[in-house]
C-alpha cells in the first residue's frame, strides 16, 4: 500500500487528514504557507503523532519520495504545487475524499450556496429520531476525516451526514453519497472558480458517482438547480416553495406537503421552530432525507418540531419581559440580513455592523421602514450604515456589544424582537462571528439576570 502522504494546508481539515493517516500508520509531512509562529500551539501535537512538518515558504521539494498529495479546502486546485505533483505522478486528493475512503457507514452529502448548515443539522436530526446513529460534519463541526476515526466500525444503522462545499467536490473521485442535497446556487467564490457555470458544474459533481439506487434531492425553484435533474443518475426528490412537486416536498397554504406515492400534510409552518422562509427550504429539503431513507412522516414531523436551530443562525437567545432576543451573527453579509429582516412580523431592534465588506446597504432601504423600529450602529462600518439608513429609522450608535444590546433593551417594548444581524464580518473586533454570536449572548444573558432580579424583586 502506498503510505508517503503530503497534506497542504493545517487548518481544520488538514489537522484531521494527518492524525487520520498517522492512525493507520502512513507517514505524513503537514505543510502551510503561514509561518510556523501562526502553529504554535499545534506543534507539540504534531511532534507527539510524529507529523513533520514544514510551514512558511512552500518548495516543491517536499514532493519528493511522496505518494499522495492530500489538499485542504483551503488551497486551490490552480496553486503551482499541484501541477508539479501532477507533473511528477503524485496522486491528488482531498480531505473529504480520503474520509470518504475510511468512511464505514453510508454518507448524506449536503451543498449548495446557503442554508447547507442548517439543513445538514437537521438531517441529522431527523435520521437520529428514526433511531439511526446519525451525525453532522463537515465544515458545520469535525471534519470528515476526524468522524470516520470515530466510527471505526461497520454498523448498519448509521449515516454521516456531511456539509460539502464547492471547494471539497474540487477534488472527489469515489466519493459517494447514498442521498445528496442540492439547496441553491448563487454567485458565490466566483474568484475561484472562474464562472456561474464553472460553480455548477463543480457543485453538480455531488452526483456523479451515484447510481439508480440513490437518491439525489433538487431545489426545483431554482433555474441553475433543475437542471442536475437530467444529469443524474440517482433517483431524484424535489424541494419547492413555489408549487406542487412529484415526487418531493412542497410548501402550500402555510404547511409542508409531502408528495410520494400519496399526498400527506405534514407539517403546518407555525409548528416549525426556526423562523423564516428560507427555513421553511431548509425544512423541505431535509425531511427528503429522511423520507428518502424510510423515515416515517410522523417521526419528520417530531424532528422537525423538536429542532433547536444552529447556533449564530437567527438562534433564539433569551426573553425578557416579553421581549426576544436574537443572535445572527453569521449574517455577514447583506443577504443574509434580509433573510432575518424577513423571518420576523414583529417590531426588529436591530443591532448591524462590523467590517465593511463593500456593500450597498441602500438595497436593503425599502425592508427597513416596515421592519427596524429602532437600529443600533457599531464597528467600522456604522458610518456607512448610518448614511443609509438614518433618514428612515431612529439610529444610535454603540461602541461595543455591551452598550449595543443595553441601548436596544432601552428602546424595546414587550412583543419586539433585539436581533443581532450584523450584515458586516467581525473581523474589526472580533476573531470570527461565531466569538461575536457569543459575546451578544453573554452580554443578552447578564442583561436578562440583572433585569431578572429587579422583576422578581419588583414582584408583589
Ligand atoms: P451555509 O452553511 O450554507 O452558510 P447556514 O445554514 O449556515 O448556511 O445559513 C447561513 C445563512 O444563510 C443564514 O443565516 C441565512 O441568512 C441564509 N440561509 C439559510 N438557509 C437559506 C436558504 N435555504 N436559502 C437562502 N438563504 C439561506
Amino acid at each position: 500500500m502506498k503510505g508517503n502522504y503530503l497534506i497542504f494546508g493545517a487548518a481544520r481539515s488538514g489537522l484531521a487528514a494527518a492524525r487520520l493517516l498517522r492512525a493507520h500508520g502512513f507517514d505524513v509531512t503537514l505543510i502551510d504557507e503561514k509561518p510556523a509562529s501562526a502553529f504554535e500551539q499545534l506543534i507539540p501535537e504534531l511532534n507527539t503523532l510524529g507529523v513533520l512538518w514544514h510551514f512558511g515558504n512552500i518548495a516543491e521539494e517536499f514532493l519528493r519520495g511522496k505518494d499522495v498529495l492530500v489538499l485542504s479546502p483551503g488551497v486551490p486546485v490552480t496553486h503551482p504545487l499541484v501541477s508539479a505533483a501532477q507533473r511528477l505522478g503524485i496522486k491528488v486528493t482531498g480531505e473529504l475524499e480520503l474520509g470518504y475512503e475510511y468512511a464505514k457507514c453510508p454518507i448524506v452529502a449536503i451543498t449548495g450556496t446557503n442554508g447547507k448548515s442548517t439543513t445538514t443539522h437537521l438531517a441529522a436530526a431527523i435520521l437520529k429520531a428514526a433511531g439511526y446513529d446519525s451525525r453532522a460534519v463537515g465544515n458545520v463541526g469535525s471534519a470528515l476525516c476526524g468522524a470516520v476515526g470515530n466510527h471505526p466500525s461497520p454498523a448498519q444503522r448509521e449515516f454521516l451526514v456531511v456539509e460539502v462545499s464547492s471547494f471539497q467536490l474540487e477534488t472527489i473521485q469515489a466519493f459517494h453519497p447514498r442521498a445528496a442535497v442540492l439547496m441553491n446556487l448563487t454567485p458565490d467564490h466566483l474568484d475561484r472558480h472562474g464562472s456561474m457555470e464553472a460553480y455548477r458544474d463543480v457543485k453538480y459533481r455531488i452526483t456523479e458517482n451515484q447510481t439508480a439506487d440513490d437518491f439525489m434531492i433538487i431545489n426545483a425553484d431554482d433555474p441553475w438547480c433543475l437542471p442536475l435533474k437530467d444529469r443524474t443518475r440517482a433517483h431524484v426528490l424535489f424541494f419547492s416553495l413555489q408549487g406542487e412537486v412529484s415526487p418531493g416536498a412542497y410548501l402550500k397554504d402555510d404547511a409542508v406537503w409531502l408528495e410520494m406515492d400519496n399526498r400527506t400534510r405534514f407539517l403546518a409552518c407555525s409548528e416549525i421552530p426556526i423562523p423564516g422562509l428560507h427555513n421553511v427550504q431548509n425544512v423541505l429539503a431535509a425531511s427528503l432525507v429522511g423520507v428518502a431513507f424510510g423515515v416515517a412522516p410522523d417521526a419528520v414531523t417530531q424532528a422537525v418540531k423538536a429542532f433547536p436551530g444552529v447556533e449564530h443562525r437567527i438562534e433564539f437567545s433569551g426573553r425578557l419581559r416579553g421581549i426576544e432576543f436574537y443572535n445572527d451573527s453569521k449574517a455577514t453579509n447583506l443577504d443574509s440580513m434580509e433573510k432575518a429582516l424577513l423571518s420576523f412580523n414583529r417590531p426588529i431592534i436591530l443591532i448591524a455592523g462590523g467590517r465593511d465588506k463593500k456593500s450597498d446597504y441602500t438595497t436593503l432601504s425599502h425592508l427597513i421602514p416596515g421592519s427596524v423600529k429602532h437600529l443600533i450602529v457599531m464597528g467600522e462600518a456604522a458610518p456607512l450604515i448610518r448614511r443609509a439608513w438614518e433618514p428612515l429609522v431612529p439610529t444610535e450608535n454603540a461602541l461595543d456589544m455591551r452598550e449595543a444590546v443595553h441601548k436596544a433593551h432601552a428602546v424595546a417594548a414587550s412583543g419586539d424582537v433585539i436581533l443581532l444581524s450584523p450584515g458586516c464580518s467581525s473581523f474589526d473586533a472580533f476573531r470570527d462571528y461565531e466569538e461575536r454570536g457569543r459575546v451578544f449572548k453573554n452580554e443578552v444573558r447578564s442583561l436578562i439576570s440583572e433585569m431578572g432580579d429587579v422583576e422578581v424583586a419588583d414582584a408583589p
